[in-house]
């Protein structure tokens, strides 16, 4: 006898990163109230179960969901903004992205909310981490209609170059959202930077996450100065710094960047078991080499992320090539060994791991878990012909070849649309108040110390 699912997807080619990352041809997913309940050759799906609906995508590659483990999804609106002579400014952040934040008012955080959301899924985006929103209300409210996964947090700090507000206001912000959100969407607690919170703040925050039971992620050794900031400060670097303060006792926890690790600190991270969220390309741009390229990662939770819109596409398809590139680059110049960094290690790292980074049942595709996915069309001079699917998607398919996009076995993109979002409207919107974000930008560099053109 069939058993009865709510769909049956059908696709050329399925990567599942289950235990043995398997990849089958000519596959099927059955899915019932949102979770998969099996895969396998269509024809052997077909026979076992019988679907209210069948979605046959021929010439397609169907991955598990993506997971952007670091975005800002309310700094979207500074997509170039930022020159590659302001880059130098030291640190970046309390210069141009924290004011513009503190300065774009609810309309324009709107705006900047769904335009990121709408590019996230078209990239096969099913799952983000926000570090920490301006209007983390707006987000939720937006997350909700759109039909994404996300992990929402308040801009959590107190000092931006100067103090900008007191401890007890910073924490009724974020028990606000928490009264009001939980239960709706994963609310997490999150701390800017070490640089950007008193030590009453990060206690407190620190707290608040044990209090919930819920996750926190924070951006951490990230910066040169941070380190020299807390060892001066604090006798510890970042990451030893916040394991002292209890950092370890939360589960799951976060860390955007951790570029600037110590030997030990390596150790600490898979010692408690810590998310690294890896950003390559603004990691490049920013910081330097990251570690991955060149360290054992088997036992790390590692995943990518993008940092938001203000610096490039916010595509982990793109990204996974910046990693592959620099992380070889960085092996091949110290050790010589090029096989690191594969593109099924790559894979896993987008999503998060296989989910591991947010502890939730969702990255493969697999019975039991969140039918969350991606699929990829490869039906293209460009592209053709494939010998592997894995290094197919990782070395040649971007967000742009993303089709459709199932999130809890709903169809929020179909055939490159998002079915939730009315994307026409939000490009009018960005083309209509371009005069106005651009007037709030120039704004901001007028204030700034660099501004002579490169020679
Ligand atoms: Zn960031």
């Amino acid at each position: 006898m069939q058993g009865e699912v709510d769909k049956i997807v059908i696709g050329r080619y399925i990567i599942t990163l289950d235990e043995f990352n398997r990849v089958i041809s000519k596959g099927a997913i059955a899915i019932r109230n949102g979770i998969i309940v099996d895969v396998g050759e269509y024809e052997e799906v077909l026979r076992k179960y019988r679907a209210e609906e069948v979605i046959e995508r021929k010439h397609h590659v169907i991955i598990p969901g993506l997971l952007d483990c670091h975005t800002h999804t309310q700094q979207y609106l500074l997509r170039s903004a930022i020159s590659d002579i302001m880059l130098q400014l030291p640190p970046i952040w309390t210069k141009v992205l924290v004011p513009f934040e503190r300065t774009m008012g609810e309309d324009l955080a709107r705006l900047s909310t769904q335009a990121s959301i709408v590019n996230m899924l078209k990239n096969g985006i099913t799952y983000f981490i926000e570090a920490g929103a301006p209007y983390p209300e707006i987000l939720a409210q937006e997350v909700l209609k759109a039909g994404i996964k996300g992990v929402i947090t308040y801009a959590t700090y107190n000092i931006a170059d100067d103090k900008v507000a007191e401890t007890c206001e910073v924490l009724e912000k974020i028990r606000e959202l928490y009264e009001r959100y939980s239960g709706k969407v994963h609310i997490w607690m999150s701390i800017r930077q070490v640089m950007m919170a008193t030590e009453d703040l990060i206690d407190n925050v620190i707290e608040l996450s044990r209090k919930y039971s819920v996750g926190l992620t924070l951006h951490l050794s990230e910066y040169q100065g941070e380190v020299d900031y807390t060892l001066a400060k604090y006798g510890k670097r970042p990451l030893e710094y916040m394991l002292n303060k209890g950092i370890s006792d939360i589960k799951p926890v976060v860390i955007a960047h951790g570029v600037f690790f110590s030997p030990n600190e390596i150790e600490l991270v898979k010692k408690y078991e810590l998310g690294i969220c890896w950003c390559p390309t603004v990691d490049a741009w920013l910081m330097g080499l990251h570690w991955a390229g060149f360290t054992n990662i088997n036992n790390i939770k590692l995943g990518i992320g993008s940092d938001g819109g203000a610096w490039g596409k916010i595509d982990l398809l793109h990204e996974v090539k910046v990693a592959k590139a620099l992380g070889k680059a960085v092996a091949n110049a110290i050790t010589y060994f090029k096989a690191g960094l594969d593109s099924t290690t790559l894979l896993n790292m987008i999503t998060g791991s296989k989910g591991s980074i947010v502890g939730e049942k969702i990255g493969r595709i697999e019975r039991g878990y969140a039918a969350d996915l991606v699929i990829l069309d490869y039906k293209s001079t460009k592209i053709l012909p494939i010998h592997n699917p894995i290094d197919l998607v990782v070395n040649y398919l971007e967000g742009d070849n993303v089709t459709d996009v199932f999130i809890d076995g709903r169809l929020i993109v179909e055939n490159g649309k998002v079915t939730t979002i009315d994307e026409e409207k939000i490009t009018e919107e960005l083309l209509n108040r371009e005069d106005e974000i651009r007037e709030v930008v120039r704004g901001l560099i007028k204030k700034l110390k660099i501004t002579q053109t490169p020679t």
